[in-house]
């Protein structure tokens, strides 16, 4: 085991030179396009790292199944999807297009229209701070802070988020202020992770959202269940349908470079490589995980 995890962590080295670091958000151009690592995390609590596995960036689009979460838990299913659909778009992450031509309410929560919709359903029961405590038990990980500089860069430069929000007050679709539901949404997008703690929210998706090590249920296994599923539909931009083919791994990637996957086993893998591919996705990472797969039979469809 330990041989593929090291094996596809050369392969991802070597295609970082394949992609680029994310500029539209200015303070991700900061980002070293050659850095990469990995972690594995299972219920030994032993996690197996490979370079850059404890590197801060910011959790970005990955933060969108950590809000799916809590809205499942404080608004229940039927409240949730009532906001927002659960089909693939096969758009880009940010698209408005169909979300004003095609449908009022947005086609998944990992998009950011949905995620956007998503976080608004949070607001006014849960503040940011108890978002934090969240991803932090999630995570594994009690010391996810915010990154301010991300959030600054974020919160001034976000304009096509701020078409999103105020597209969806105006037909109706968000009840909560779009200005607030925002400010949410940037700084849930701004967490400082490293790969071990996605490594940890990774696990605890795979363990059906019980504490790995405390046997705690930190989420219900038919709310796993459906994050799970959003995360093999959707979770990889526009690329869904091609890395759940290769892949088959429940993944969610963010444009910080990171990518979360809840793996057989049960297994929790956290990625890290900045340099994206034309997708959005980290390439060092996809290649990864194209390897890590197919070398330990984890495709949920390989039986
Ligand atoms: N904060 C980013 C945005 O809203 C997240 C995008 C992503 O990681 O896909 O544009």
């Amino acid at each position: 085991m330990e041989k593929a995890f090291f094996e596809g962590y050369e392969i991802g080295c070597a295609a970082t030179t394949r992609g680029k670091v994310a500029d539209y958000i200015p303070e991700l151009a900061k980002s070293d396009p050659k850095a990469f690592g990995l972690c594995m995390l299972d219920a030994t609590g032993e996690p197996l790292t490979f370079g850059e596995a404890d590197t801060r960036f910011s959790i970005q689009s990955i933060c969108k199944v950590i809000i799916l979460a809590a809205a499942l838990k404080l608004r229940g299913f039927d409240e949730t999807f009532s906001h927002v659909m659960m089909e693939p778009s096969g758009d880009a992450f940010n698209s408005i297009l169909k979300l004003d031509t095609r449908s009022n309410l947005p086609f998944n929560p990992m998009i950011n229209a949905g995620a956007i919709e998503t976080a608004s359903l949070l607001l006014p029961e849960l503040s940011f701070e108890d978002m934090l405590d969240y991803a932090r038990m999630l995570c594994l990980d009690p010391t996810i802070s915010l990154n301010e500089a991300v959030y600054n860069s974020e919160a001034q430069t976000g304009y096509r988020n701020r078409a999103i929000a105020y597209l969806l007050k105006s037909k109706g679709v968000m009840s909560a202020d779009p200005e607030r539901t925002l400010n949410l949404y940037f700084r849930l997008c701004s967490l400082a992770v490293s790969a071990r703690s996605l490594a940890g929210l990774g696990l605890v998706l795979a363990n059906d959202g019980v504490h790995p090590f405390n046997g705690k249920t930190l989420i219900a296994p038919e709310h796993v269940r459906t994050i799970q599923s959003i995360m093999f539909t959707c979770g990889m931009y526009d690329y869904s349908g091609k890395y759940s083919v290769k892949v088959g791994v429940p993944s969610k990637s963010g444009v910080g470079g990171g990518i979360v996957c809840a793996a057989k086993g049960p297994m929790g893998i956290g990625l890290y490589g900045p340099a994206l591919d034309a997708f959005g996705n980290s390439s060092g990472a996809v290649k990864a995980m194209v390897h890590i797969s197919q070398a330990l039979g984890l495709h949920v469809f390989s039986y």
